[in-house]
């Protein structure tokens, strides 16, 4: 219940009451109605997918038996067995519970030996094609309400090579049933499949029991089921006991304590228009101007797979910003879901304030050998800001403690972003972000470099950025006394809207900073972890900085992490006595994280063990050629692409390079339409910017692509 108080405390009520769909009363009614009962439900459409604790547990005389038990609920069952090796189940499935489907459609794959299907359809020369079972799956649940999914054998069983039974059903995005065999040794089979489920991330059900045999019915058979459900929270949906048929007069009699209900009841159903008007109520967003908010009805992501994000409504929207630059590998990976749930086995965690943990070390030491030569020590943070903060921190006080105090000034280039803390906001050189705090924050001095777009018309590209350089170069020596350091995103300059470097600029820098005794601090912050096409973006031009800052992809996009990399120069800047007060006076609460780093290793695991950079390549190359069309559109007019990070700059006219105004938001136009058609992007006021996933498909980025291209044509139509 809300008090007065707080129904009036919100005025923009106002305005969501003029939303039709949005009326208060409406609200309200919602908020206090009933749980939705199985028996108010249409589950039409959805499915189940049955596992076992070990082969021959009888899944099929589940399958069959629940299929009953749906059917006997007026429910149209199907029934849907992706891989089969030998035996008849399609076939009874088809007959015994009379399901229309052809038996190529109810098992698309069927091999004859009794084998592992990656084994039996290897030694069959059949090649399993996983986006057909997936399409089959969808095409059979399409013509029912409810659909049983059998898999083979249990949820580690390799279909090929590379995808178990529980790659499956996560793709499938099915919740899971485990049959298990009733007596003496099932509690430990039980409760190691309910884990690994858990693992995956696969939501449990229930387990169904079968009584194999008649004649045991001793202690284990009748206390396990009460025990497993005990020990892991799981509902036992029932046993079934032994059959003579599959009659339906014996079924239904012998298995009426089966919980039909559980299995069917669809968890608590998101209600997209009740969290809509929370969001509304309670949320600020972030960089997000509130009075639109409320004139729109956001998208409510409530899961993720692979390069999808799914709402609440069950919509799949290509990720092609990677929730914001973050994620690598695609949601819901099955490496990093697991490094994180085997980590919250261990704890979730601790400090680093006079204490250490696995996680954090092993990173640290992973982190150390994989950035640039010379880069040794992480100090951890928890995000982009952070990271910058802290590096900006240790150069200014390096120079303190080792009795240069007078270098003290940082210096930032144009068109900088680092962050929206009042240290890296210092550094910013993005004026709608930067300029209205400019009282508060510190001093620092600002070089400017050209956009790389709006050259001048008698200077040539890129000769007028490295003009532009040289003043800078003469800049750092002549203030070099009193600089600290100097502050760049290497390569990509990415929320100024993906400003590309031509060759050359950092290596540059870097001589310059040597030259001058000025400390080099690379923010890695978007660029790393693979989306230039490389690990770090300073590999390109072969720089060590001497700081480098890391965050966003360090996790993969699972959890907030950062980084500040430092050579042992700069560390030992900070070894004294303790009584001399040079320590680093800087540390956040959830420094080194040991859940967050363990997804951290995981996703330096994955880059590794499924090459990720190696396979990134075609896809950049698709990338490069795929976007010269774009010039092809009246209102592109400049497209910028490293790697996998891409801007495309939107103009009202191409020859005067003149922006759209602010306030038109043709990029947030041209982003609503993508969206419209399936596609997530953010623009950066008038430029798009497309960031997939390193994980994306050559299908998924085509698509992307194409998406784009037409919400382009479109948005930026409407206006000649
Ligand atoms: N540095 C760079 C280069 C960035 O692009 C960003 C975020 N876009 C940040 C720092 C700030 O990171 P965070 O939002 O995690 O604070």
């Amino acid at each position: 219940m809300h008090s007065k108080k707080e129904d009036e405390y919100i005025n923009p009520l106002d305005l969501l009451e003029e939303e039709e769909d949005f009326t208060i009363e409406k609200i309200k009614r919602s908020e206090s109605r009933e749980e939705v009962t199985p028996s108010s439900v249409s589950p039409a459409g959805r499915g189940v997918f049955i596992t076992g604790t070990d082969t021959a547990v009888g899944k099929t005389v589940a399958v069959q038996v629940l299929g009953m038990l749906l059917q006997k609920q007026n429910l149209d069952v199907g029934v849907y067995k992706p891989v089969q090796c030998a035996g008849k189940d399609a076939a009874q499935f088809k007959k015994g519970l009379n399901i229309k489907d052809t038996l190529q459609e109810i098992n698309p794959y069927f091999a004859k030996e009794p084998l592992s299907p990656h084994l039996a359809f290897a030694r069959q020369k059949i090649k399993i094609d996983i986006s057909k079972i997936l399409e089959g799956y969808r095409k059979v649940s399409s013509r029912h309400d409810w659909t049983l999914v059998e898999g083979a054998g249990g949820l580690l069983v390799p279909i090929t090579d590379r995808y178990l039974v529980a790659d499956l059903i996560r793709d499938l995005n099915l919740d899971v049933v485990i049959v298990s065999r009733l007596g003496l040794g099932t509690i430990n089979h039980t409760l190691l499949t309910i884990e690994q489920a858990r693992k995956y991330g696969l939501n449990v059900k229930g387990v169904i029991f079968n009584e194999l045999k008649s004649s045991q019915h001793g202690v284990p058979e009748k206390t396990n089921p009460g025990e497993i459900e005990k020990i892991s929270g799981v509902k036992v949906l029932g046993t079934i006991p032994p059959l003579k048929s599959f009659h339906a007069r014996e079924i239904f009699s012998k298995t009426r304590k089966i919980d039909m209900g559980a299995l069917t009841f669809p968890g608590k159903k998101t209600d997209t228009r009740q969290l809509r008007y929370w969001d509304k109520r309670y949320v600020w967003h972030p960089f997000t101007q509130m009075k639109d908010w409320f004139e729109i009805q956001p998208l409510v992501i409530e899961k993720g797979q692979g390069c999808y994000l799914i709402d609440s409504d069950g919509n799949r929207y290509l990720d092609g910003v990677s929730s914001l630059w973050v994620n690598a590998h695609g949601h819901r990976h099955p490496r990093l879901d697991a490094a994180i749930s085997n980590q919250l086995t261990r704890i979730s965690h601790s400090t680093m304030l006079g204490l250490t943990n696995p996680p954090a070390v092993e990173l640290a030491r992973k982190l150390a050998r994989i950035t640039p030569r010379g880069l040794e020590k992480v100090f951890y943070s928890d995000n982009g800001s952070t990271a910058v903060e802290v590096a900006v921190k240790m150069a200014y006080q390096y120079w303190q403690n080792i009795g240069r105090p007078e270098k003290k000034r940082l210096v930032h280039l144009s068109h900088s972003y680092h962050g929206d803390t009042l240290g890296s906001v210092s550094v910013g050189g993005i004026d709608l972000f930067h300029k209205v705090y400019k009282d508060l924050v510190i001093e620092t001095d600002q070089i400017n470099l050209p956009d790389g777009y709006r050259v001048p018309k008698d200077k040539k590209y890129p000769e007028y950025f490295f003009e532009e350089l040289d003043r800078a170069e003469e800049f750092l020596k002549k203030n070099q006394d009193n600089i600290a350091a100097l502050i760049v995103e290497p390569l990509v300059q990415g929320a100024a809207g993906m400003i590309v470097w031509p060759n050359g600029v950092l290596k540059k820098f870097r001589q310059m900073c040597d030259q001058c005794n000025v400390l080099l601090i690379a923010d890695e912050v978007a660029t790393g972890f693979g989306r230039t096409g490389r690990m770090f973006a300073c590999e390109h031009e072969r720089v060590t900085p001497d700081l480098l800052c890391l965050a966003k992809g360090i996790t993969g996009g699972y959890l907030p992490l950062a980084a500040t990399v430092t050579t042992r120069k700069v560390f030992e800047g900070f070894v004294f006595d303790y009584k001399q007060q040079k320590t680093f006076f800087h540390g956040h609460t959830y420094t080194g994280n040991p859940l967050a780093c363990a997804a951290a290793l995981a996703n330096l695991e994955i880059f590794e063990k499924e090459k990720v950079l190696q396979n990134l390549r075609p896809k950049i190359k698709h990338l490069r050629d795929k976007l010269k069309m774009f010039y092809n559109l009246p209102h592109v007019g400049q497209v910028r692409q490293k790697g996998m990070m891409a801007g495309i700059e939107l103009v009202t006219d191409k020859a005067g390079k003149t922006p759209y105004p602010w306030e038109e938001k043709i990029g947030i136009q041209v982003c609503e339409e993508t969206r419209n058609n399936g596609v997530i992007l953010r623009p950066l006021g008038n430029v798009i910017v497309l960031m997939p996933p390193l994980a994306v498909s050559m299908e998924e980025l085509k698509q992307i692509l194409e998406v784009t291209y037409r919400a382009i044509e479109k948005v930026t139509g409407k206006k000649t």
